[in-house]
């Protein structure tokens, strides 16, 4: 068997960054299912926050991350997060990205529920992309090697020694087993530190912003290893995804709003100054929630996003991606509305990790979307999960030099999966598990809903044949995903950030508290 001492699942931002941090201190492999930029990183628009402006400071972006994420968020982790973004901006300008500057300074904008202008941005609303060629490109040079269109399909684990304090025994990882996409060979790899950067789980939704990639596959990898996965009911939906037939739906960032976009309803009215003080610039799960309402009321499956009365220059200079992407689908946004809905895009829960990007499972360590720290909570601030990536991907590094071996304790009342039942039904197809979730786990849920869904899925489940390729593994992760979701979802008897129960439509004391997963021995 191959061995290296780092194995990293994954070539987004987090994946790649903590690559490059590793290869200083060891040899790294970084498996990654499809090419090498293929990820949700390089979709990024809007830019990664940092409290790096005059009139800001870590207590202020800490105090907006606090309140986005409905009393659920870590303090300690949201501290590490916006103590050390000044520091992590650094690397990625030492690694080259070109962040976009004013009069010589980095530009910052002001975005939905941050008290200062805070998002570093590239070119214009090319964040992601620039951020993903350059640390793409820097791993090249460095000789790190990729294996792309290599699928992680197991975590081998060793038994490992009782812990000294807690009668859970210590499962420790051994490495990996992958598949190669393009021969059909299965290959295990082992490894003293496994990474798991393996993004979130965009794909369970029918209308969502994240690539075909988004699968959720690390989280079902972990959670069958035994790992802590937590928060998985908190799925943020973006209000604004633009919504053309035929056309795959593609976000308009935030920032669109932040620069003085307005939404306007079928009939032309501005409405989000019926819904909320902030107007257009109130959190995203109110926005959401606000023009699926609308779209309701008046019966059509869009509203409009307009920047018409905006000077067409600086939309064009300050939102290029979009301008392009709406141009070559035949809408010149600076002279017609944007058709606009929303969708899925962004998955707050995961693998629950300490500080340090832990897991419970010594040597298995998550870093990214996939991963859980505890700094989004019940509801992410915009910008916080690029810069989220970096923050803990670099921990992750110091930790494995510091407590090799290590491991977070495990949470106090976990649970697990109720087991799923034998069922006539036949397999669901990808199609059919994301409609279904749209439908009843979706930016409304009530428990009538939610309890088909996890009927359908615990069935679905059961059927499901051993997955032999990348598409049939990704089904079944995306079917463990969805249980993980709909489950959470339907116990959480309240509304509290993202999750919004028509049937509990306020937070709850009670429920002031985390769901955490964890598979039965
Ligand atoms: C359209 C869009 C716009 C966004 N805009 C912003 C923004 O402006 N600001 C912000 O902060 N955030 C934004 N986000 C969110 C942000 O982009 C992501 O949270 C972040 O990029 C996640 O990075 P990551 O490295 O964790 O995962 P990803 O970039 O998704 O990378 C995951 C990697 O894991 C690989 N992988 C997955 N499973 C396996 C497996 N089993 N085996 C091998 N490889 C695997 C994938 O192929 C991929 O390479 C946006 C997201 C989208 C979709």
């Amino acid at each position: 068997m191959k061995s290296y001492d780092y194995i990293i699942v994954g070539s987004g931002i987090a994946g790649l960054y903590a690559a490059l941090l590793a290869r200083e201190h060891g040899s790294v492999l970084v498996i990654t299912k499809g090419s090498v930029d293929d990820c949700n990183t390089r979709w990024a628009q809007g830019g990664i926050a940092a409290p790096i402006g005059p009139d800001d400071s870590p207590r202020k972006h800490y105090d907006d991350t606090i309140a986005a994420g409905a009393g659920l968020v870590d303090p300690e982790a949201a501290r590490v997060l916006t103590e050390e973004a000044a520091d992590r901006i650094d690397d990625l300008v030492r690694f080259g990205v070109p962040f976009d500057t004013q009069h010589g300074e980095i530009a910052l904008a002001r975005e939905g529920a941050h008290s200062a202008p805070r998002v570093l941005h590239a070119g214009g609303d090319s964040t992601g992309a620039h951020i993903e060629l350059t640390l793409s490109s820097v791993a090249q040079q460095s000789g790190i090697t990729v294996l792309e269109y290599t699928l992680a399909t197991e975590i081998l684990l060793a038994g490992g020694p009782e812990r000294a304090h807690s009668r859970a025994p210590l499962r420790a990882v051994r490495g990996v087993r992958a598949l190669d996409e393009r021969t059909g060979r299965t290959t295990d790899y082992a490894c003293r530190h496994l990474v798991l950067a393996t993004g979130g789980a965009g794909q369970l939704y029918r209308v969502s912003t994240n690539p075909e990639v988004a699968t959720g596959n690390g989280i079902a990898l972990a959670y069958r290893a035994g790992a802590e996965v937590m928060d998985m009911e908190f799925f943020q939906f973006h209000p604004t995804a633009l919504r053309l037939p035929g056309v795959q739906p593609f976000l308009i960032s935030e920032a669109v709003r932040g620069e003085g976009g307005v939404l306007l309803d079928a009939e032309g009215v501005r409405f989000m100054p019926e819904y909320d003080t902030r107007a257009e610039l109130a959190p995203r799960d109110i926005v959401a929630r606000a023009i699926l309402e609308r779209m309701q009321r008046t019966g059509t499956d869009h509203v409009y996003l307009d920047v018409t009365h905006l000077e067409s220059a600086l939309v064009i200079a300050r939102f290029p991606q979009i301008y392009r992407f709406c141009l070559d689908h035949g809408l010149d946004i600076t002279r017609e509305r944007i058709p606009v809905s929303p969708a899925a895009h962004y998955t707050m829960g995961g693998i629950r990790t300490n500080v340090w990007g832990e897991t419970n499972i010594a040597g298995l360590y998550a870093c990214g979307e996939c991963a859980c720290t505890g700094v989004h909570g019940a509801n992410r601030l915009a910008s916080n999960s690029l810069l989220e990536t970096v923050i803990f991907a670099k921990r992750v590094v110091h930790r494995t030099l510091e407590a090799p071996g290590a491991a977070a304790e495990p949470a106090a009342g976990a649970i697990d999966l109720p087991p799923a039942a034998p069922a006539e039904a036949p397999p669901p197809s990808r199609e059919a598990l994301q409609s279904l979730m749209w439908d009843e786990v979706g930016i409304v849920r009530d428990g009538d809903g939610l309890a088909r869904a996890k009927a359908s899925l615990a069935a679905w489940q059961a059927s499901l044949p051993a997955p032999a390729d990348r598409p049939s593994h990704e089904l079944a992760d995306l079917v463990v995903c969805g249980r993980l979701v709909t489950e959470a979802a339907l116990l959480r008897e309240e509304s509290r950030g993202a999750h919004y129960r028509s049937d509990f439509p306020q937070p709850r004391e009670e429920w002031w508290r985390h769901i955490i997963f964890r598979k039965d021995a």
